[in-house]
């Protein structure tokens, strides 16, 4: 009988443990998927800390999932065994709430599912999900790749693109980790002029290869003011958990200025009253770019412009991206990260 290998929590606090388990059998509406690569998140520490209310343990961590349908069980129209697919933090929904006719399925109001909390997720060999939570994943691109589109890329890449930012507009990315990286490159590669705010200035090379026109150290710099030297940021992607370091960029809006939060601060955020009134006209939240992401690879969507088959491991000089369960406490973030090359490396 083979077995599945995981890393699983046993509790909340409790560390990572390695278990091998039946791999399991897909259910009614539910696939079976190979995993063959899956990013590490921020956001797993929900789980193996134990933030996230009504998480059953144990439970097996991790929502940047890649791999090929393994099995499918019953009612699973329209994906076929052998099928690539992707699975991001939408994992499931309803289908008959509100949220859901209106075909905003990461707010629904009724069963919301996320990979690794309401289910186990993707450090293991096997995942079983609803055939709902599938994304296609091109050919072109490799699992390693697309695992941390899923999540890291998607929540970028949406919030960008549905701002109200245009080509040539001033956009600004505080933070240049593991969203804030992609966020870089899908900014210039949408025509922004394009600002990485980091702290300190070991970024500032990284943050001028993924693309960025200019970059602030917020350490040494005040970026608000160097925001509004530059002529004031019509959208900052703020995508660090610091709420003092949004506030310290707020005052670097424009008129109309927004701020995109997909980042969850663990400080409060503070907006002077008159900024709240003459410049700052919306901030926005974490869910709302997460919206329409259960397409990341279709034709208009992260491929656009991207070229999915040159995206490529940023640390692949620094070796192979650990594809086994056994090698994922290896991996960080930082591992994980991606390189766009600009259109012009991409017709070679
Ligand atoms: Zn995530
Ligand atoms: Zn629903």
């Amino acid at each position: 009988m083979p077995r599945a290998r995981a890393f699983q929590a046993a509790g909340p606090t409790r560390p990572l443990a390695f278990v091998e388990r039946e791999v399991p059998e897909p259910g009614p509406g539910q696939v079976r998927v190979r995993i063959e690569a899956c990013g590490v998140c921020h956001s797993d520490y929900l789980t193996v800390e134990g933030h996230w209310p009504g998480i059953s343990y144990p439970r097996v961590p991790g929502h940047e999932i890649a791999g090929t349908i393994d099995a499918l069980g019953r009612e699973v129209p329209g994906w076929a065994a052998g099928d690539r697919v992707g699975i991001g933090w939408h994992g499931g929904h309803c289908g008959y709430c509100d949220s859901c006719r209106r075909g905003d399925f990461v707010t629904c109001r009724v069963a919301p599912q996320i990979p690794g909390i309401s289910y186990d997720g993707g450090y293991s060999d096997f995942l079983i999900a609803p055939s709902a939570a599938l994304a296609r994943i091109p050919d072109a691109l490799s699992a390693v790749e697309a695992a941390p589109l899923l999540c890291a890329g998607i929540t970028t890449f949406n919030s960008l693109r549905n701002s109200s930012a245009r080509p040539g507009d001033l956009v600004a990315v505080l933070g240049v980790g593991g969203l804030g990286h992609l966020g870089v490159q899908f900014a210039a590669q949408m025509g922004f002029e394009t600002v990485a705010i980091a702290r300190g200035k070991d970024k500032e090379a990284l943050s001028r290869e993924l693309g960025a026109h200019h970059a602030i150290d917020s350490d040494s710099q005040d970026p608000a003011a160097e925001l509004t030297r530059l002529g004031g940021a019509k959208v900052i992607l703020a995508t660090v958990t610091s709420g003092q370091a949004m506030t310290a960029v707020i005052g670097g809006l424009g008129v109309d200025g927004k701020l995109l939060i997909v980042g969850a601060p663990e400080d409060p955020l503070q907006v002077d009253r008159r900024l709240a009134v003459r410049q700052v006209d919306r901030i926005r939240g974490h869910d709302e770019v997460r919206r329409a992401h259960r397409r990341p690879f279709q034709k208009r969507g992260l491929s656009a412009g991207a070229g999915p088959s040159r995206l490529r491991p940023h640390d692949e000089r620094q070796g192979a991206v650990p594809r086994r369960p056994d090698d994922r406490r290896l991996q960080v973030r930082k591992q994980m990260n991606l390189v766009i090359p600009s259109p012009s490396s991409l017709s070679s």
